[in-house]
């Protein structure tokens, strides 16, 4: 059996169906495939979805400040929803960072990005549960929040198919040849789908995958464990993000009554490769115990998470770079990559999915990408913010 298209989209994820989304709206022949037999049940489902504007590196900053606005309006523009919870988005650091949040909030400021200092005491006022007295400064995006993964994911590929799109769902890629023209992939099923250009979009996949079409994409898998902790009952509702740089974790409204907790250091994740049949989705004891001694030396209330309350614990997978920057590239003129978002890529997947599939078209950049080219890493041009945080580093 063979099958041909304009364009081939290599997995269904949230950059996949974003990206398949953008193509199918311009009307060119798009097609799909994933090996799963829904969208988005890997590193997507997992995700935190936060949205922010906070990054140290401008070209980020601005990518990010596009794609939350586009979240903001996801519901018209896409016609499903997303699940975005404009709740806002909250950075509280001690001394030692204090300069490089003022000059991080200066830039972003000059960026546009609704973006204000605060004092702890003015953070308190607007999440009154937050424990301050170890802060020196915060800063607050109220355009920030969270989305839903399967809400946002689903919306893309259901406005996707709506829009022409031929989505695949149980259909691994298993072999690629160029025929010099484009490509001609093959699944495991044994169909062959001929392909004008090709958009890998493979997450943690991205290695194996990559190497079917000639690429050495360095896209390693780390594993983040997240603990969901009871709220009291004087504390429900939503609240605005709290990234705690102090001591290295985030906080965010989990419903009405959990506190989704992850971590923001580094050391915390584990090389983790994920199998073709799953990885190990459980938390550690370790995990536990962080997650409910960092949430309860930033919040009131939340000792009593020392005697139980776990509402429930999972891991997800990173898919990791080694400047822990994503990868947003084209191979010639057939071939494009939008991989290794390294656990940040849920707030950019408007704008990601709109720049692929220009790429795809040969149209012009709609927004600057140059900075995410492959050959940064053999020649050592890492991305880098200029405003490492103590702690944090550089995953701001
Ligand atoms: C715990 C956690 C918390 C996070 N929190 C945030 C956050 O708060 N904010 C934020 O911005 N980002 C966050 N992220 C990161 C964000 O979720 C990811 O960057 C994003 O979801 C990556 O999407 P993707 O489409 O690239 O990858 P994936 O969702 O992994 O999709 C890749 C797809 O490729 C498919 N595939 C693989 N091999 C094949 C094959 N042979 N044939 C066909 N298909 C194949 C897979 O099945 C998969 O569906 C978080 C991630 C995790 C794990």
């Amino acid at each position: 059996m063979a099958a041909a298209t304009d364009v081939l989209v290599i997995g269904g994820g949230l950059m996949g169906c974003a990206t398949a989304y953008y193509l199918a709206k311009s009307g060119a022949k798009t097609m799909l495939i994933e090996r799963n037999p829904s969208p988005g049940l890997e590193t997507t489902a997992r995700s935190g979805a936060i949205i922010r504007a906070h990054y140290g590196v401008p070209t980020l900053v601005k990518l990010a400040l596009e794609a939350n606005k586009r979240y903001a309006r996801f519901d018209d523009e896409i016609g499903h929803p997303c699940g975005f919870v404009p709740g806002g988005y909250s950075v509280l650091v001690d001394e030692g960072d204090a300069q490089n949040l003022r000059d991080i909030t200066a830039m972003h400021q000059s960026l546009g990005v609704n973006a204000q200092l605060l004092t702890p005491a003015e953070l308190k006022e607007i999440v009154p549960a937050v424990k301050i007295d170890d802060a020196a400064l915060g800063a607050y995006e109220p355009d920030g929040g969270f989305a839903s993964p399967p809400q946002t994911v689903t919306a893309y590929a259901a406005r996707a198919k709506e829009l022409g799109a031929d989505l695949r769902f149980e259909s691994p890629v298993t072999e690629a040849h160029s025929d010099g023209a484009g490509w001609q992939v093959t699944l495991r099923s044994g169909e062959t789908i001929s392909a004008g250009q090709v958009v890998l979009c493979t997450g943690n996949w991205s290695k194996p995958i990559g190497a079917l079409f000639g690429l050495d994409l360095p896209v390693t898998p780390a594993r983040a464990q997240i603990v969901v902790l009871e709220r009291p009952a004087s504390f429900t509702g939503t609240f605005p993000v709290v990234s705690d740089l102090i001591n290295l974790a985030y906080f965010r409204a989990d419903g009405d009554s959990g506190m989704w907790v992850g971590s923001s250091d580094n050391a915390d994740l584990s090389e983790y490769l994920p199998r073709p049949d799953g990885f190990d989705e459980t938390t550690g004891a370790q995990a536990v115990s962080d997650a409910r001694r960092k949430a309860s030396l930033r919040f009131e209330g939340m000792e009593e998470g020392d005697k139980g309350g776990v509402q429930r614990t999972f891991s997800g997978l990173y898919e990791t770079t080694p400047d822990w920057q994503p990868i947003l590239d084209s191979f010639g003129s057939t071939l494009h990559a939008a991989v290794g978002f390294s656990g940040h890529g849920f707030k950019l997947a408007p704008v990601v999915g709109e720049a692929m599939a220009a790429r795809a078209l040969g149209l012009t950049d709609p927004f600057d990408i140059s900075i995410f080219t492959l050959p940064r890493f053999a020649e050592e041009r890492p991305i880098r913010s200029s405003y490492p945080y103590l702690r944090a580093k550089f995953l701001r």
